[in-house]
């Protein structure tokens, strides 16, 4: 049978969700120092720094000429912030994408954070749009088709009133960051690539809080909501499996940290 491109071996699989627990560990460091005040400059230093510590060469940093270990967006912010001298704000979210390349595979991985005390709208943002990831993963199973993970993540947000980023995409993830096949957050049920057993892929819902449109910043990195209206990101690399995905990546470790600064959970 024809092997598809982006199928892993269980052994490239395991150097997948090696990578991808250095992404959940660089996160959970962010989750201990998340805090007004401190820098997006700061933070992406100290997980450049963490990841390397272990093993790992910052996944992001010199692809596509990005300059940073992370990406750090915040509000209105959707994706592909660049940290730097922008302190957080009590009230802000920050969503913080992170990627790991360790032994030739990668991992992706982005969690948004509340700082300080957050508005309950905002909160009911991050709950939803992680929810939106986990009924995305429930549908990665072989057989089934990205239109499935997109259609439930879509209808999941737009049930809330939330918009649906359309530029931007999940993918594959393997010895490249992104592979085929792009993993929209919008689609119909039984359309798109075809989703097999040992497929790694990034399912990373990005939604916002009023309209869906978004545009890009003359920095040519940040994307940001057209309304100025917040938006959120999660993102989890899975693996494919017959009856129920794998996820390779973790929040655990993040949560853990969260939890034990008695900071909210999304
Ligand atoms: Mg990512
Ligand atoms: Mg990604």
């Amino acid at each position: 049978m024809a092997r598809t491109a982006n199928r892993l071996s269980e052994e490239e699989i395991g150097l997948v969700r090696e990578s991808s627990l250095l992404v959940g560990r660089t996160l959970a460091e962010v989750a201990r120092r998340i805090a007004p005040g401190v820098s997006t400059g700061d933070l992406d230093r100290m997980a450049e720094e963490f990841i390397r510590d272990h093993g790992g060469i910052p996944g992001f940093k010199g692809l596509y000429g990005c300059p940073s270990t992370l990406l750090i967006s915040i509000n209105e912010e959707v994706v592909h912030g660049l940290p730097g001298k922008r302190t957080l704000q009590e009230g802000d979210v920050a969503s913080v994408d992170c990627g790991v390349l360790m032994r030739g595979f990668y991992g992706d991985s982005a969690y948004t954070f509340e700082v300080g005390e957050v508005n309950p709208e905002a909160q009911a943002l991050l709950r939803v749009t992680k929810e939106c990831l986990a009924l995305g993963i429930a549908q990665a199973v072989a057989k089934h088709r990205t239109g499935d993970i997109g259609f439930a993540v879509q209808q999941h947000a737009e049930a809330h009133g939330y918009g649906i980023v359309r530029e931007l995409v999940g993918h594959g993830v393997g010895r490249k960051l992104h592979e085929a096949p792009e993993v929209p957050n919008y689609g119909r049920r039984g359309h798109g690539a075809r989703l097999d057993e040992g497929m790694v892929i990034a399912i990373e819902p990005m939604v916002t809080m009023g309209r869906k449109e978004v545009s890009q910043l003359d920095d040519g990195w940040t994307v940001v909501t057209q309304d100025g209206k917040p938006s959120a990101h999660f993102e989890h690399t899975v693996a494919v499996r017959e009856g129920k995905a794998e996820v390779l990546t973790t929040f655990s470790y993040i949560e853990d940290v969260l939890k034990e600064r008695g900071m909210a959970v999304a």
